[in-house]
Protein backbone atom coordinates (compact mmCIF):
# COMPACT_ATOMS: atom_id res chain seq x y z
CA UNK A 1 0.00 0.00 0.00
CA UNK A 2 1.39 3.60 -0.90
CA UNK A 3 1.67 6.57 1.17
CA UNK A 4 -0.95 7.85 -0.30
CA UNK A 5 -3.20 5.08 -0.17
CA UNK A 6 -3.26 3.99 3.64
CA UNK A 7 -3.66 8.36 3.97
CA UNK A 8 -6.78 7.98 2.39
CA UNK A 9 -7.70 4.43 4.51
CA UNK A 10 -7.29 6.37 7.67
CA UNK A 11 -9.63 9.18 6.76
CA UNK A 12 -11.46 7.31 5.81
CA UNK A 13 -11.94 5.52 9.36
CA UNK A 14 -12.71 8.84 10.89
CA UNK A 15 -16.01 8.95 9.39
CA UNK A 16 -18.90 8.02 10.97
CA UNK A 17 -21.46 5.16 10.49
CA UNK A 18 -21.18 2.94 7.63
CA UNK A 19 -17.37 3.39 7.06
CA UNK A 20 -16.95 0.83 9.99
CA UNK A 21 -18.82 -1.55 9.03
CA UNK A 22 -16.17 -3.55 6.48
CA UNK A 23 -14.00 -5.60 8.43
CA UNK A 24 -11.33 -4.49 5.64
CA UNK A 25 -11.40 -1.02 7.22
CA UNK A 26 -11.20 -2.24 10.49
CA UNK A 27 -8.32 -4.31 10.18
CA UNK A 28 -6.04 -1.31 8.18
CA UNK A 29 -6.63 1.18 10.99
CA UNK A 30 -8.79 0.14 13.74
CA UNK A 31 -11.24 3.29 14.65
CA UNK A 32 -13.71 1.59 17.17
CA UNK A 33 -11.49 3.61 20.27
CA UNK A 34 -11.52 7.12 18.30
CA UNK A 35 -15.23 7.33 16.90
CA UNK A 36 -16.19 11.11 17.14
CA UNK A 37 -18.59 10.49 20.61
CA UNK A 38 -17.89 7.17 21.38
CA UNK A 39 -17.12 7.17 24.79
CA UNK A 40 -13.77 4.63 25.49
CA UNK A 41 -13.12 5.49 28.98
CA UNK A 42 -15.76 3.16 30.76
CA UNK A 43 -15.86 2.79 33.89
CA UNK A 44 -14.55 -0.16 35.47
CA UNK A 45 -16.21 -0.80 39.49
CA UNK A 46 -19.54 1.13 38.52
CA UNK A 47 -22.11 0.18 35.61
CA UNK A 48 -21.73 2.89 32.52
CA UNK A 49 -24.51 5.82 32.67
CA UNK A 50 -25.23 4.76 28.95
CA UNK A 51 -25.07 2.30 26.32
CA UNK A 52 -21.64 1.38 23.80
CA UNK A 53 -21.92 0.28 20.74
CA UNK A 54 -21.75 -3.82 20.53
CA UNK A 55 -18.25 -3.11 18.52
CA UNK A 56 -16.61 -1.07 21.35
CA UNK A 57 -18.09 -3.61 24.15
CA UNK A 58 -16.85 -6.54 22.46
CA UNK A 59 -13.48 -4.92 22.32
CA UNK A 60 -13.07 -3.71 25.71
CA UNK A 61 -13.97 -7.16 26.72
CA UNK A 62 -12.10 -9.28 24.32
CA UNK A 63 -8.74 -7.18 24.37
CA UNK A 64 -8.68 -6.75 28.28
CA UNK A 65 -9.28 -11.32 28.25
CA UNK A 66 -6.09 -11.72 25.61
CA UNK A 67 -4.63 -9.62 28.99
CA UNK A 68 -4.90 -13.51 30.83
CA UNK A 69 -2.27 -16.30 30.69
CA UNK A 70 -2.51 -18.23 27.31
CA UNK A 71 -4.23 -21.19 27.99
CA UNK A 72 -1.84 -23.84 25.88
CA UNK A 73 1.22 -22.78 27.44
CA UNK A 74 -0.55 -23.04 31.47
CA UNK A 75 0.62 -26.27 32.54
CA UNK A 76 -0.74 -25.53 36.30
CA UNK A 77 -4.22 -26.26 35.56
CA UNK A 78 -5.26 -29.66 35.04
CA UNK A 79 -9.07 -27.81 33.11
CA UNK A 80 -9.55 -28.29 29.43
CA UNK A 81 -8.98 -25.72 27.31
CA UNK A 82 -8.95 -27.26 24.23
CA UNK A 83 -12.12 -29.21 22.15
CA UNK A 84 -12.94 -29.73 18.58
CA UNK A 85 -14.79 -27.49 16.09
CA UNK A 86 -18.02 -29.48 16.14
CA UNK A 87 -17.70 -29.22 20.06
CA UNK A 88 -17.72 -25.95 19.67
CA UNK A 89 -20.47 -25.72 17.33
CA UNK A 90 -22.57 -27.59 19.73
CA UNK A 91 -21.25 -25.35 22.37
CA UNK A 92 -22.66 -22.59 21.03
CA UNK A 93 -26.31 -24.41 20.01
CA UNK A 94 -26.74 -25.27 22.89
CA UNK A 95 -25.04 -22.28 25.70
CA UNK A 96 -28.90 -21.18 26.33
CA UNK A 97 -29.73 -24.62 28.03
CA UNK A 98 -30.53 -24.80 31.52
CA UNK A 99 -30.29 -28.45 32.88
CA UNK A 100 -32.50 -27.86 35.73
CA UNK A 101 -35.12 -27.44 32.99
CA UNK A 102 -35.86 -31.25 32.69
CA UNK A 103 -39.11 -30.50 31.61
CA UNK A 104 -38.27 -27.60 28.67
CA UNK A 105 -35.18 -29.87 27.63
CA UNK A 106 -36.03 -33.23 28.00
CA UNK A 107 -33.41 -34.74 25.57
CA UNK A 108 -30.61 -33.49 27.77
CA UNK A 109 -31.97 -34.67 31.10
CA UNK A 110 -31.90 -38.10 29.48
CA UNK A 111 -28.72 -37.44 28.22
CA UNK A 112 -27.36 -36.84 31.42
CA UNK A 113 -28.36 -39.73 32.59
CA UNK A 114 -27.09 -42.02 29.53
CA UNK A 115 -23.92 -40.09 30.22
CA UNK A 116 -23.29 -41.29 34.17
CA UNK A 117 -24.69 -44.68 33.19
CA UNK A 118 -21.70 -44.95 31.12
CA UNK A 119 -18.94 -43.64 33.54
CA UNK A 120 -21.28 -46.22 36.15
CA UNK A 121 -19.86 -48.32 33.74
CA UNK A 122 -16.56 -47.41 33.09
CA UNK A 123 -15.75 -47.43 36.81
CA UNK A 124 -17.06 -50.77 37.14
CA UNK A 125 -20.17 -50.44 39.29
CA UNK A 126 -21.57 -53.89 39.50
CA UNK A 127 -24.74 -53.33 38.14
CA UNK A 128 -25.22 -49.58 36.32
CA UNK A 129 -28.78 -49.56 36.15
CA UNK A 130 -28.93 -50.27 39.74
CA UNK A 131 -26.40 -47.19 40.21
CA UNK A 132 -27.35 -43.56 40.23
CA UNK A 133 -25.74 -40.60 39.37
CA UNK A 134 -25.86 -36.94 38.33
CA UNK A 135 -23.71 -34.27 36.76
CA UNK A 136 -22.32 -31.35 38.89
CA UNK A 137 -20.89 -28.22 37.81
CA UNK A 138 -17.22 -29.65 38.92
CA UNK A 139 -15.63 -31.95 41.07
CA UNK A 140 -16.54 -29.63 44.35
CA UNK A 141 -20.08 -30.00 44.18
CA UNK A 142 -19.40 -33.39 43.25
CA UNK A 143 -17.27 -33.86 46.17
CA UNK A 144 -19.76 -32.05 48.18
CA UNK A 145 -22.52 -34.61 47.44
CA UNK A 146 -20.97 -37.48 48.16
CA UNK A 147 -19.50 -36.47 51.48
CA UNK A 148 -23.59 -35.36 52.09
CA UNK A 149 -24.45 -38.66 51.47
CA UNK A 150 -21.86 -40.05 53.25
CA UNK A 151 -22.67 -37.79 56.55
CA UNK A 152 -26.55 -38.37 56.24
CA UNK A 153 -26.02 -42.85 56.31
CA UNK A 154 -23.61 -42.42 59.41
CA UNK A 155 -26.66 -39.69 61.00
CA UNK A 156 -29.32 -42.16 59.85
CA UNK A 157 -27.92 -44.91 61.41
CA UNK A 158 -26.55 -43.35 64.52
CA UNK A 159 -30.27 -42.54 65.47
CA UNK A 160 -31.29 -46.00 64.55
CA UNK A 161 -29.26 -46.96 67.27
CA UNK A 162 -30.20 -43.88 69.56
CA UNK A 163 -25.93 -42.58 69.35
CA UNK A 164 -25.49 -39.06 69.37
CA UNK A 165 -24.59 -37.14 65.88
CA UNK A 166 -23.40 -33.94 66.80
CA UNK A 167 -19.49 -34.63 66.53
CA UNK A 168 -18.88 -36.34 62.70
CA UNK A 169 -15.12 -36.64 61.34
CA UNK A 170 -14.03 -37.37 57.76
CA UNK A 171 -10.62 -38.76 57.31
CA UNK A 172 -8.58 -37.90 54.29
CA UNK A 173 -4.95 -37.29 53.66
CA UNK A 174 -3.28 -33.86 54.32
CA UNK A 175 -2.67 -33.27 50.19
CA UNK A 176 -6.61 -33.17 49.61
CA UNK A 177 -7.84 -30.70 47.22
CA UNK A 178 -9.12 -27.76 48.88
CA UNK A 179 -13.29 -28.32 48.02
CA UNK A 180 -13.14 -31.38 51.02
CA UNK A 181 -11.65 -28.05 53.43
CA UNK A 182 -14.60 -26.42 52.11
CA UNK A 183 -17.32 -29.56 52.60
CA UNK A 184 -15.95 -30.33 56.46
CA UNK A 185 -16.10 -26.62 56.83
CA UNK A 186 -19.81 -25.63 55.19
CA UNK A 187 -21.32 -28.66 57.08
CA UNK A 188 -19.88 -28.66 60.51
CA UNK A 189 -17.76 -32.22 60.17
CA UNK A 190 -14.62 -32.10 61.76
CA UNK A 191 -11.28 -33.06 59.32
CA UNK A 192 -9.17 -35.55 60.25
CA UNK A 193 -5.71 -34.87 58.04
CA UNK A 194 -3.03 -37.48 57.98
CA UNK A 195 -0.12 -35.91 57.16
CA UNK A 196 1.81 -36.91 54.65
CA UNK A 197 5.48 -37.69 54.67
CA UNK A 198 8.68 -38.71 53.07
CA UNK A 199 7.60 -42.89 53.80
CA UNK A 200 3.77 -42.23 52.96
CA UNK A 201 4.19 -39.92 50.00
CA UNK A 202 0.16 -40.83 49.56
CA UNK A 203 -2.83 -41.53 52.44
CA UNK A 204 -2.07 -45.35 51.80
CA UNK A 205 -3.83 -46.87 55.21
CA UNK A 206 -0.79 -46.49 57.78
CA UNK A 207 -2.04 -45.42 61.40
CA UNK A 208 -5.68 -45.23 59.76
CA UNK A 209 -6.94 -47.33 62.92
CA UNK A 210 -5.61 -43.77 64.78
CA UNK A 211 -7.78 -41.30 62.94
CA UNK A 212 -11.09 -43.61 62.23
CA UNK A 213 -14.12 -44.00 65.30
CA UNK A 214 -17.51 -44.49 65.91
CA UNK A 215 -17.80 -40.49 64.80
CA UNK A 216 -16.44 -40.92 61.11
CA UNK A 217 -18.73 -40.81 58.18
CA UNK A 218 -15.86 -42.22 55.96
CA UNK A 219 -13.10 -42.19 54.23
CA UNK A 220 -11.86 -40.19 50.97
CA UNK A 221 -9.67 -41.83 48.51
CA UNK A 222 -8.05 -39.32 45.88
CA UNK A 223 -7.01 -40.81 42.58
CA UNK A 224 -4.86 -38.21 41.44
CA UNK A 225 -3.78 -36.20 44.03
CA UNK A 226 -3.33 -32.60 42.98
CA UNK A 227 0.02 -31.72 44.38
CA UNK A 228 1.83 -34.24 42.71
CA UNK A 229 -0.43 -36.72 40.46
CA UNK A 230 0.44 -39.58 42.54
CA UNK A 231 -2.43 -42.34 42.72
CA UNK A 232 -3.45 -43.13 46.26
CA UNK A 233 -3.49 -47.02 46.82
CA UNK A 234 -7.78 -47.73 47.42
CA UNK A 235 -7.89 -51.24 47.68
CA UNK A 236 -4.99 -50.61 50.33
CA UNK A 237 -6.90 -48.40 52.10
CA UNK A 238 -9.80 -50.50 52.00
CA UNK A 239 -8.03 -53.78 53.58
CA UNK A 240 -6.92 -51.12 56.55
CA UNK A 241 -10.38 -50.15 57.19
CA UNK A 242 -11.04 -54.30 57.20
CA UNK A 243 -8.98 -54.83 59.54
CA UNK A 244 -9.93 -51.83 61.46
CA UNK A 245 -13.59 -53.56 61.23
CA UNK A 246 -12.59 -57.07 62.02
CA UNK A 247 -10.97 -55.41 65.22
CA UNK A 248 -13.88 -53.00 66.70
CA UNK A 249 -16.79 -53.63 64.43
CA UNK A 250 -16.91 -50.26 62.54
CA UNK A 251 -18.08 -50.43 59.05
CA UNK A 252 -16.59 -47.46 57.52
CA UNK A 253 -17.05 -46.78 53.55
CA UNK A 254 -14.78 -45.15 51.36
CA UNK A 255 -15.18 -41.98 48.83
CA UNK A 256 -13.08 -41.62 46.21
CA UNK A 257 -12.30 -38.25 44.78
CA UNK A 258 -11.24 -39.14 40.63
CA UNK A 259 -11.09 -35.57 40.17
CA UNK A 260 -8.56 -36.31 37.32
CA UNK A 261 -7.91 -39.97 37.60
CA UNK A 262 -11.73 -41.29 37.43
CA UNK A 263 -11.09 -40.56 33.77
CA UNK A 264 -7.47 -41.54 33.30
CA UNK A 265 -7.56 -45.06 35.23
CA UNK A 266 -10.25 -46.66 33.38
CA UNK A 267 -7.87 -46.01 30.18
CA UNK A 268 -4.64 -46.71 30.97
CA UNK A 269 -4.76 -48.76 34.31
CA UNK A 270 -7.51 -50.60 33.70
CA UNK A 271 -6.21 -53.40 35.80
CA UNK A 272 -5.70 -51.21 38.89
CA UNK A 273 -8.52 -51.92 41.23
CA UNK A 274 -9.74 -48.81 42.88
CA UNK A 275 -13.31 -48.11 41.79
CA UNK A 276 -16.48 -49.93 42.76
CA UNK A 277 -14.49 -53.48 42.20
CA UNK A 278 -13.48 -52.63 46.09
CA UNK A 279 -16.24 -53.19 47.90
CA UNK A 280 -16.27 -50.16 50.50
CA UNK A 281 -16.08 -47.96 47.54
CA UNK A 282 -19.94 -46.47 47.78
CA UNK A 283 -19.18 -43.26 45.58
CA UNK A 284 -17.10 -41.55 43.05
CA UNK A 285 -16.64 -38.30 41.81
CA UNK A 286 -14.94 -36.65 39.08
CA UNK A 287 -14.32 -33.19 37.16
CA UNK A 288 -15.12 -34.30 33.43
CA UNK A 289 -13.56 -30.82 32.42
CA UNK A 290 -10.22 -32.02 33.61
CA UNK A 291 -9.39 -35.58 31.99
CA UNK A 292 -13.32 -35.93 30.94
CA UNK A 293 -11.84 -33.68 28.19
CA UNK A 294 -14.58 -30.95 28.14
CA UNK A 295 -15.10 -26.98 28.61
CA UNK A 296 -15.14 -26.10 32.33
CA UNK A 297 -18.01 -26.71 34.24
CA UNK A 298 -18.58 -30.48 34.85
CA UNK A 299 -18.57 -32.91 36.98
CA UNK A 300 -20.07 -36.21 37.80
CA UNK A 301 -20.57 -38.42 40.86
CA UNK A 302 -21.89 -41.94 40.70
CA UNK A 303 -23.23 -43.83 44.09
CA UNK A 304 -22.74 -48.01 43.78
CA UNK A 305 -26.71 -48.32 44.16
CA UNK A 306 -29.58 -46.28 44.70
CA UNK A 307 -29.50 -47.30 48.51
CA UNK A 308 -25.74 -45.82 48.64
CA UNK A 309 -27.96 -42.08 48.40
CA UNK A 310 -30.17 -41.52 51.07
CA UNK A 311 -33.64 -40.84 49.87
CA UNK A 312 -34.71 -37.96 51.47
CA UNK A 313 -31.22 -35.89 50.19
CA UNK A 314 -32.69 -36.07 46.90
CA UNK A 315 -35.79 -33.64 45.72
CA UNK A 316 -38.10 -34.10 42.47
CA UNK A 317 -38.58 -31.67 39.70
CA UNK A 318 -41.26 -31.83 36.98
CA UNK A 319 -40.08 -33.97 33.94
CA UNK A 320 -42.28 -34.30 30.96
CA UNK A 321 -45.24 -34.33 33.10
CA UNK A 322 -43.86 -36.36 36.22
CA UNK A 323 -41.05 -36.60 38.44
CA UNK A 324 -37.39 -36.80 37.76
CA UNK A 325 -35.11 -37.52 41.43
CA UNK A 326 -32.48 -34.44 41.61
CA UNK A 327 -29.53 -34.51 44.07
CA UNK A 328 -27.44 -30.78 43.46
CA UNK A 329 -26.30 -27.99 45.32
CA UNK A 330 -26.84 -25.46 42.71
CA UNK A 331 -30.58 -25.05 40.50
CA UNK A 332 -30.07 -23.37 37.57
CA UNK A 333 -26.51 -24.50 35.88
CA UNK A 334 -25.56 -24.31 32.01
CA UNK A 335 -26.37 -27.97 30.02
CA UNK A 336 -24.28 -27.53 26.70
CA UNK A 337 -21.96 -29.31 28.76
CA UNK A 338 -23.49 -32.44 29.55
CA UNK A 339 -23.93 -32.14 25.61
CA UNK A 340 -20.27 -31.89 25.29
CA UNK A 341 -19.47 -34.89 27.50
CA UNK A 342 -21.76 -37.10 25.29
CA UNK A 343 -20.16 -36.03 22.30
CA UNK A 344 -16.87 -36.86 22.87
CA UNK A 345 -18.14 -40.64 24.41
CA UNK A 346 -19.82 -40.65 20.66
CA UNK A 347 -16.42 -39.24 19.05
CA UNK A 348 -14.23 -40.94 20.81
CA UNK A 349 -15.21 -44.38 22.46
CA UNK A 350 -12.67 -45.83 24.73
CA UNK A 351 -10.47 -46.44 21.98
CA UNK A 352 -9.97 -42.78 21.40
CA UNK A 353 -9.67 -42.05 24.93
CA UNK A 354 -7.31 -44.17 25.54
CA UNK A 355 -5.42 -42.74 22.79
CA UNK A 356 -5.64 -38.69 23.96
CA UNK A 357 -4.93 -39.69 27.59
CA UNK A 358 -1.95 -42.29 26.56
CA UNK A 359 -0.62 -39.27 24.52
CA UNK A 360 -0.55 -36.89 27.36
CA UNK A 361 0.92 -39.89 29.41
CA UNK A 362 3.77 -40.56 27.42
CA UNK A 363 4.44 -36.49 26.90
CA UNK A 364 4.43 -36.58 30.71
CA UNK A 365 7.02 -39.45 30.80
CA UNK A 366 9.26 -37.68 28.34
CA UNK A 367 9.30 -34.74 30.28
CA UNK A 368 9.66 -36.14 33.81
CA UNK A 369 12.66 -38.33 32.10
CA UNK A 370 14.59 -35.04 30.72
CA UNK A 371 13.92 -33.69 34.35
CA UNK A 372 15.56 -36.62 35.88
CA UNK A 373 18.69 -36.08 33.69
CA UNK A 374 19.31 -32.70 34.78
CA UNK A 375 21.39 -32.25 37.81
CA UNK A 376 19.87 -29.48 39.26
CA UNK A 377 16.52 -31.63 40.27
CA UNK A 378 15.04 -34.60 41.94
CA UNK A 379 12.13 -36.44 41.22
CA UNK A 380 9.11 -36.48 42.82
CA UNK A 381 6.87 -38.85 40.57
CA UNK A 382 7.24 -39.40 36.80
CA UNK A 383 3.82 -38.83 35.55
CA UNK A 384 2.74 -42.85 35.30
CA UNK A 385 -0.67 -42.24 36.71
CA UNK A 386 -2.19 -39.29 36.39
CA UNK A 387 -0.02 -37.66 33.68
CA UNK A 388 1.13 -34.73 36.43
CA UNK A 389 4.01 -34.96 38.25
CA UNK A 390 6.51 -32.42 40.65
CA UNK A 391 10.25 -32.42 41.42
CA UNK A 392 12.05 -30.69 43.62
CA UNK A 393 14.93 -29.14 43.96
CA UNK A 394 18.29 -31.35 45.18
CA UNK A 395 19.61 -30.55 48.63
CA UNK A 396 22.99 -28.84 48.30
CA UNK A 397 22.54 -27.97 44.66
CA UNK A 398 22.66 -23.72 44.65
CA UNK A 399 21.89 -21.15 47.42
CA UNK A 400 21.35 -18.71 44.61
CA UNK A 401 18.06 -19.64 43.40
CA UNK A 402 15.07 -21.87 44.56
CA UNK A 403 12.30 -23.18 42.59
CA UNK A 404 10.01 -19.50 42.50
CA UNK A 405 12.76 -18.39 40.91
CA UNK A 406 12.06 -20.95 38.01
CA UNK A 407 8.70 -20.25 37.71
CA UNK A 408 9.72 -16.72 37.06
CA UNK A 409 11.91 -17.23 34.28
CA UNK A 410 9.68 -19.66 32.83
CA UNK A 411 6.65 -17.15 32.74
CA UNK A 412 9.16 -14.70 30.80
CA UNK A 413 8.63 -17.11 28.02
CA UNK A 414 4.85 -17.89 28.56
CA UNK A 415 5.38 -20.90 30.23
CA UNK A 416 2.91 -21.10 33.56
CA UNK A 417 4.41 -23.85 36.06
CA UNK A 418 3.77 -23.37 39.63
CA UNK A 419 6.19 -23.95 42.67
CA UNK A 420 4.31 -24.17 45.91
CA UNK A 421 5.21 -25.79 49.30
CA UNK A 422 4.06 -29.61 49.57
CA UNK A 423 0.93 -29.92 52.57
CA UNK A 424 1.17 -31.10 56.23
CA UNK A 425 4.23 -32.78 57.15
CA UNK A 426 6.13 -32.02 54.16
CA UNK A 427 5.63 -28.00 54.80
CA UNK A 428 9.49 -27.15 54.06
CA UNK A 429 9.63 -28.68 50.96
CA UNK A 430 9.02 -26.95 47.53
CA UNK A 431 7.83 -28.55 44.26
CA UNK A 432 7.33 -27.14 41.04
CA UNK A 433 4.37 -29.48 39.17
CA UNK A 434 3.69 -29.61 35.25
CA UNK A 435 0.21 -30.85 34.49
CA UNK A 436 0.32 -32.69 31.20
CA UNK A 437 -3.14 -32.05 28.95
CA UNK A 438 -4.64 -32.95 25.82
CA UNK A 439 -2.66 -30.40 23.72
CA UNK A 440 0.85 -29.98 24.62
CA UNK A 441 2.14 -31.77 22.01
CA UNK A 442 5.76 -33.50 21.99
CA UNK A 443 6.93 -30.95 19.86
CA UNK A 444 5.93 -28.15 22.41
CA UNK A 445 7.63 -30.19 25.17
CA UNK A 446 10.71 -30.32 23.56
CA UNK A 447 10.34 -26.24 23.16
CA UNK A 448 9.79 -26.56 26.69
CA UNK A 449 12.73 -28.68 28.12
CA UNK A 450 14.30 -26.24 25.71
CA UNK A 451 13.83 -23.43 27.45
CA UNK A 452 13.42 -24.60 31.45
CA UNK A 453 17.92 -26.10 30.55
CA UNK A 454 18.00 -22.30 29.56
CA UNK A 455 16.64 -21.17 32.26
CA UNK A 456 18.44 -23.28 35.17
CA UNK A 457 21.45 -22.30 33.02
CA UNK A 458 20.55 -18.52 33.42
CA UNK A 459 20.38 -19.20 36.89
CA UNK A 460 23.22 -21.70 38.04
CA UNK A 461 25.72 -18.83 36.02
CA UNK A 462 24.61 -16.44 38.93
CA UNK A 463 27.44 -15.10 41.40
CA UNK A 464 25.15 -14.23 44.41
CA UNK A 465 21.61 -15.25 45.50
CA UNK A 466 18.58 -14.41 43.86
CA UNK A 467 16.08 -12.19 46.14
CA UNK A 468 13.57 -14.04 47.21
CA UNK A 469 11.12 -10.54 48.69
CA UNK A 470 7.40 -10.92 48.14
CA UNK A 471 8.06 -14.51 46.70
CA UNK A 472 4.28 -16.46 47.22
CA UNK A 473 3.54 -19.98 46.07
CA UNK A 474 1.31 -19.71 42.47
CA UNK A 475 -0.71 -22.87 43.13
CA UNK A 476 -4.05 -22.30 44.26
CA UNK A 477 -5.49 -26.08 43.13
C1 LIG B 1 -9.51 -30.26 40.82
C2 LIG B 1 -9.80 -31.15 41.96
C3 LIG B 1 -10.98 -30.97 42.72
C4 LIG B 1 -11.93 -29.84 42.45
O1 LIG B 1 -12.46 -29.97 41.18
P1 LIG B 1 -13.28 -28.82 40.44
O2 LIG B 1 -13.84 -29.55 39.28
O3 LIG B 1 -12.27 -27.79 40.08
O4 LIG B 1 -14.32 -28.30 41.37
C5 LIG B 1 -11.24 -31.87 43.72
N1 LIG B 1 -10.38 -32.87 44.00
C6 LIG B 1 -9.24 -33.06 43.32
C7 LIG B 1 -8.34 -34.21 43.68
C8 LIG B 1 -8.90 -32.20 42.27
O5 LIG B 1 -7.77 -32.38 41.59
Amino acid sequence: MTMSESKKRAAASHLPTTAYTGISDRTQLNPIFARPGEDTDLPVDRIPDNESLPETAYQIVHDESMLDGNARLNLATFVGTWMDDHAARLYSESADKNMIDKDEYPQTAAIETRCWKMIAGLWNAPDPEKAIGTSTIGSSEACMLGGLALKRRWQQARRAEGKPTDKPNLVLSSAVQVCWEKFCNYWDVEARYVPISLDHKVLDGYELEKYVDENTIGVVAIMGVTYTGMYEPVAQISEALDRIQADTGLDIKIHVDGASGGMIAPFLQPELSWDFRVDRVVSISTSAHKYGLVYPGLGWVVWRTVEDLPADLVFDVTYLGGHMPTFALNFSRPGAQVLLQYYLFLRLGFDGYYRVQKASQDVALYLSGEIATMPAFELWNDGSDIPVFAWQLKKGHTENWNLYHLSERLRLKGWLIPAYPMPDDLSDLTVQRIVVRNGLSRNLAESLIGDIREAVEYLDQLEGPMPTEGQTASFTH
